[in-house]
């Protein structure tokens, strides 16, 4: 876990999520995917926690899940030291304000019959949150602090640009008042010239209101922009996880180092090509799951799942081949 989660605000320990298969025969043996299969981290309030990974690699169930949106099928997501995935009703509903979501595409997300005064304002009529005088208030300020002019209150998302309708989204997330926000994949469907507003909005944001963010995303610019931490995904399981000065100079981890040597930017000679498709996530092998596209693959990794572990504070490796004093496989 994060070196910076001391006092955690999240931690979430050994979360799996399987989605069971439809059996076409009864007797056949039960299969299912496993999206997430026992990722365990921690973060900090204030900071900003990025999990990174190819589509696929279970980083937005794994965020859908902490919100409780998908059921866990074990592991424990403790908010505050209060398990959320054992809470329910009135209990879950009460936690829910403290936690809240900004998504991909803000069209999609955004209720397109209500006016944006009123898609900001329903948390809190949900929620009962604050004085029902003082909540058209807090709306309009909202709407200030997101970049948006309180005027446009009337107006329905369709009457906004792909990047208002995100600070729409944005405020939304905002009005509860909330520690955490999870952020999943929350610029990857605005223009790039809209990318960059929304990022510093974002950091902006955290500085004045002092929340956590939970950072979804599978670029790694727009990770090494945001993160203080960075947990590196790979088909349901953490491979790396470092502060962000460590990931970018020190990786460690064969598939990061190989994700960090495509990212745009990087010298295409020192670009280290991934080769093969990933295992199928319903018949994953019994070792390393990296393996098949590791050119440092040997036995051991084929006979048994490398776990996370430690190299220096804050810095976890799950490969066989990283030596304890931190030095990564060579050819
Ligand atoms: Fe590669 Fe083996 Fe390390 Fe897996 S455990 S990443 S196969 S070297």
């Amino acid at each position: 876990m994060s070196a910076s989660a001391s006092d955690p605000l999240l931690k979430v320990c050994d979360l799996k999520v399987h989605f069971p298969l439809r059996r076409s025969n009864p007797l056949a043996l039960a299969k299912s995917v496993h999206a997430v299969d026992g990722v365990s981290f921690a973060m900090a309030r204030g900071r900003t926690f990025g999990i990174v990974g190819e589509s696929g690699s279970g980083k937005t169930t794994t965020a859908l899940t902490i919100m409780r949106l998908i059921a866990p099928t074990s592991g424990t997501i403790e908010f505050e030291g209060v398990d959320l995935a054992t809470q329910t009703g009135a209990a879950l509903q009460r936690a829910r304000r403290r936690f809240q979501m900004v998504f991909q595409d803000p069209l999609s997300s955004l209720n397109p019959r209500l006016r944006a005064g009123a898609i900001v304002r329903e948390p809190l009529d949900l929620m009962q949150i604050g004085e029902v005088a003082t909540r058209g208030a807090w709306v309009d300020e909202l709407f200030r602090r997101v970049g948006l002019r309180p005027e446009q209150r009337d107006l329905f998302p369709h009457q906004f640009s792909g990047g208002q309708r995100q600070r729409i989204g944005i405020a939304r997330a905002l009005a509860s008042r909330p520690d955490l926000i999870v952020c999943d994949e929350p610029v990857s469907a605005l223009d790039v010239a809209v990318r960059a507003q929304i990022l510093n909005l974002f950091i902006s944001l955290q500085k004045d209101f002092g929340f956590a963010y939970l950072f979804i995303s599978h670029d790694l610019g727009v990770m090494r922009h945001m993160c203080d931490d960075i947990a590196v995904m790979y088909l349901g399981r953490i491979m790396e996880s470092a502060d962000r000065a460590s990931l970018f100079s020190r990786p460690l981890h064969p598939y990061t180092r190989a994700l960090l040597s495509a990212a745009p930017g990087r010298d295409r000679a020192g670009r280290v090509k991934l080769v093969g498709d990933p295992p199928n996530p319903i018949d994953l092998p019994p070792g390393c799951r990296f393996a098949g596209r590791c050119r440092f693959a040997e036995a051991r990794c084929n006979a048994e799942e490398p776990q996370l572990r430690v190299i220096e504070a804050g810095h976890l490796v799950a490969c066989h081949l990283v030596s304890d004093a931190g030095h990564a496989p060579q050819e």
